[in-house]
């Protein structure tokens, strides 16, 4: 009887363990709205979403996902300044008005300055998907985010698809939510990053590596894929072989064929296709 309760408490008190564990649910905007990662992690009772959508319907959705969940939204922490990240933010805020936006110095900054251009720029495009307003979050004080006590550790400014991305570490639960320094069944965004950034990014990538993360979360996902740890050397292998392929294709179309023969099954080729021209620029 005493071993049959000891047991009973044993299996109970596993159980809280269990349940105090940090949960990472990664929520994936459609193919129009770029496969932008919106995360969130949740605690018992709190949550903390990392990166706010691109579109009205996609930011709709992780707002639906969040109220199923029951959890109370704290925070909002936004990766970096592409909108694709933050044009959701607004649809956000009116659902959880107590959640508090927050960034790095860096990207506040930048969606700043280049909102109202960006929605200018988009608007054609996505019409009412669009919002007409983005919430500016506020200087993150430090680098630390806590949630029910754990810590989500902010890397950043390092160089991503932009030179001022950023990461998230949760040590507790190892894992990383990467934003857009790794791309995972996508094509990687390269067209803000020349030959020398990429080269930078593939540092970030060895720190990122270093944390000996168990999952890695990407910013931008085919929502089939694992959030496994091959992430990185994917994206290794990919910058690795484009910078070969920049320097033996005389052409944008050479260029082209040359990845998607290599990497035929990834998704969103409208970004290879961009990186494409800004690395052969028509004269
Ligand atoms: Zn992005």
């Amino acid at each position: 009887m005493k071993t049959k309760l000891l047991l009973t408490a044993f299996i109970a008190l596993s159980g809280v363990t269990a349940k105090a564990q940090l949960q990472v649910q990664p929520i994936v905007g459609s193919e129009a709205g770029f496969r932008v990662t919106s995360t969130l992690v949740s605690g018992k009772k709190d949550a903390v979403l990392i990166d706010a959508q691109f579109l009205i319907s996609e930011a709709q959705k992780v707002v639906d996902e969040i109220k199923q969940s029951g959890k109370h939204l704290t925070t909002v922490y936004i990766t970096h300044w592409h909108p694709d990240h933050i044009f959701g933010s607004t649809i956000i805020q009116q659902a959880f008005p107590d959640a508090k936006f927050v960034a790095l110095p860096a990207t506040v900054k930048e969606i700043k300055d280049s909102w109202q251009e960006k929605a200018k720029e988009w608007k054609g495009v996505y019409k009412d998907n669009l919002a007409d307003a983005v919430v500016i979050p506020e200087v993150l004080k430090g680098n630390t985010i806590l949630l029910e006590g754990k810590k989500l550790e902010i890397h950043g400014p390092v160089q991503g698809d932009d030179t001022h991305n950023s990461y998230v570490y949760i040590p507790s639960i190892r894992t990383v939510v990467a934003g857009d320094v790794v791309y995972n069944g996508i094509y990687p965004w390269t067209r803000e990053a020349n030959k020398a950034q990429r080269q930078e990014w593939v540092k970030v990538l060895d720190k990122i590596a270093a944390l000996h993360p168990a999952k890695v979360v990407a910013g931008h996902k085919d929502p089939a894929k694992e959030d496994n740890v091959e992430t990185l050397a994917f994206m290794k292998e990919y910058l690795h072989f484009y910078d070969e392929a920049r320097a033996t294709a005389d052409n944008k179309e050479a260029f082209i064929a040359k990845i998607k023969e290599k990497y035929p099954t990834l998704g969103l080729e409208v970004i290879l296709q961009l990186g494409a021209g800004a690395e052969y620029p028509e004269k």
